[in-house]
């Protein structure tokens, strides 16, 4: 069976590697689908998550990357993949991730959203507080990979 993980991935984060790591093992082939919308202000642009996240799961064999700039359920549609995957830290997770499942059941009632809960070490980890942290130069090395932390160092010394 397929799945697919989508999100924003600004920058790839140990608790998105451990989601696809664990979907990985359970889905026979799983898409992570990298969102590129224009009306969100990205500090990656979608070439550059895409690549980030194709360098740290190659070591799954059965893991893709693809960029959605249309609605999900319209990418999920196409590519015939009915199981859409979110990860859930907490209870706010939660009820924005249920209303979201809820409109994408209500625009297309084939797709199953499975939520998978984080495990517990990652569960403050989240992409915008990681870029703050950066900003100010603080140490990111034990909430990304390092090819995510040195991607990190180099934005935002060249945005100064
Ligand atoms: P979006 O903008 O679509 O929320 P994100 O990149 O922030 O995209 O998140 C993509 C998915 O990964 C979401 O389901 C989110 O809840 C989940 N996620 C983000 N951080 C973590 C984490 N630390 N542990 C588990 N799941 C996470």
């Amino acid at each position: 069976m397929k799945a697919a993980f989508p999100g924003s991935f600004d920058p790839p984060t140990l608790g998105h590697l451990n989601i696809i790591r664990r979907a990985a093992g359970i889905f026979n082939e799983l898409t992570v689908v990298v969102a590129e919308n224009r009306q969100k202000n990205y500090l990656f642009n979608a070439d550059e998550r895409v690549t980030m996240i194709r360098q740290l799961a190659k070591k799954y064999g059965n893991v893709s990357v693809a960029v959605c700039n249309s609605l999900i359920v319209d990418f999920l549609r196409k590519e015939r993949i009915k199981v859409l995957i979110r990860g859930i830290r907490g209870t706010e997770d939660f009820s924005y991730e249920f209303e979201l499942s809820m409109m994408n059941k209500t625009l297309d009632s084939g797709i199953e959203t499975v939520f998978m809960t984080t495990d517990p070490e990652y569960f403050t980890l989240s992409s915008s507080i990681i870029k703050e942290i950066a900003s100010f130069g603080g140490n990111v090395s034990g909430m990304v990979p390092p090819l995510v932390a040195r991607a990190l160092k180099k934005k935002y010394m060249t945005k100064k």
